[in-house]
């Protein structure tokens, strides 16, 4: 008997195609027998986890048969000293993309619309596609978010806009000004997510003050994550500020134990570990200048990048680039399914794997 399961999913899921992740070391090693490959395609640290989040999960290890505590008490309580914001402004999640999900479960349906820009992290459009509701995609300016049109964008049905900042995977970046200024024009009947995942790569000073505007603004809900530049994105952890009401509707279809007790210990001992945090944005400084010195040297094209990757716009396929760097053991992110088939996203890397990316590419370029 064969049963056609598509025909028995929920409606946006036949639309729906997989996630695809970068390609893992392992994978291409085993494709293509050789050794020593480095990965520069899904914006890990390359750093690996910092001393103090390592030494706090071995220090859970013995509670392992427990459940992990489901409001994330301890974790809760050193963001919100950290963020001076209160802990019942704050919901923690399986890495933010299921926190961007369970907004999605909690507020999307079929009958709503969703604003979000082209050019954007892919998992927006997932997620809308998913439930059913109404994609707005918004031509973007420069690889970037139009918020002049995103707001002209906002119908009565619209539920959810989603803005990222800086974005995925182009690395552009929206001031302070702008932001606000989009803000202002989004009526409140509108849930704004503002996902902050590389917002640690920025400088202090240009950063957004995006929690404080949580007083202003209680539509608007900023995200961030550990799986970043704290180093910890096999351990699934990220969280959301906003509205201690909003926090609470969420928190009624949440999983009650989202959040796993290694993730717990090790995301509040990477939040007081400032001297790891240091030294992966300033490594990630120095990458991102060699790379733009190399590009700048051989005339290619690239958009410059606040994150910590860079995208390069070969100006014509990408495909077989890509393809080549893999052989010579260089895994970087090809993002056709972005929209922008001429281009590779890299991550940065050590410095001996940047060199490593930038002879192959001279190499495969020639
Ligand atoms: C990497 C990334 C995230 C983080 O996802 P996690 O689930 O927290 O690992 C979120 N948003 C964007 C735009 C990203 O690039």
């Amino acid at each position: 008997m064969s049963i056609d399961f598509l025909a028995l999913a929920n409606p946006g899921v036949p639309g729906l195609h997989p996630y695809q992740p970068g390609k893992p070391v392992e994978e291409l090693e085993r494709e293509l027998g050789i050794s020593h490959s480095v990965k520069l395609a899904s914006n890990e640290n390359p750093l690996g986890p910092g001393p103090k989040a390592i030494a706090a999960i071995q220090k859970a290890l013995p509670e392992l048969a427990r459940y992990p505590d489901a409001n994330g008490f301890a974790l809760k309580t050193a963001l919100a000293g950290k963020l001076k914001v209160n802990t019942d402004q704050l919901i923690l999640g399986n890495g933010s993309n299921e926190l961007i999900d369970l907004l999605f479960h909690t507020f999307v349906g079929s009958q709503q619309e969703v604003v979000y820009s082209q050019y954007t992290f892919i998992v927006y459009a997932l997620a809308t596609q998913a439930h059913g509701a109404k994609a707005v995609e918004v031509p973007a300016v420069d690889c970037g978010h139009d918020l002049d049109a995103m707001a002209a964008a906002i119908t009565p049905a619209t539920r959810l806009v989603c803005i990222t900042n800086p974005n995925n995977p182009t690395g552009t970046f929206l001031g302070k000004q702008e932001v606000k200024a989009f803000m202002e024009r989004v009526p409140a009947h509108v849930l704004v997510v503002l996902d902050e995942a590389y917002t640690e790569y920025v400088g202090e000073d240009e950063r957004l003050p995006s929690i404080d505007w949580l007083n202003e603004y209680p539509n608007l809900i900023v995200s961030r994550t550990f799986s970043k530049a704290y180093g910890l994105a096999g351990l699934r952890v990220g969280y959301m500020v906003c509205h201690p009401e909003l926090v609470a509707v969420l928190n009624r279809v949440r999983e009650p134990f989202n959040c796993n007790s290694l993730a717990l210990a090790a995301a509040e001992a990477a939040l007081n570990d400032d001297a790891y945090l240091a030294e992966a944005v300033a490594l990630n400084n120095q990458g991102m200048a060699m790379y733009e010195a190399f590009f700048n040297e051989r005339g290619l094209k690239y958009i410059p990048s606040r994150g910590n990757f860079i995208t390069l716009d070969l100006q014509r396929d990408a495909g077989p680039v890509y393809q080549a760097l893999l052989r010579e053991g260089v895994i970087v992110r090809p993002i056709a399914g972005y929209g922008l088939p001429t281009c590779l996203r890299i991550s940065i890397g050590l410095e001996a794997e940047n060199q490593r990316c930038i002879e192959a590419l001279k190499k495969v370029l020639d």
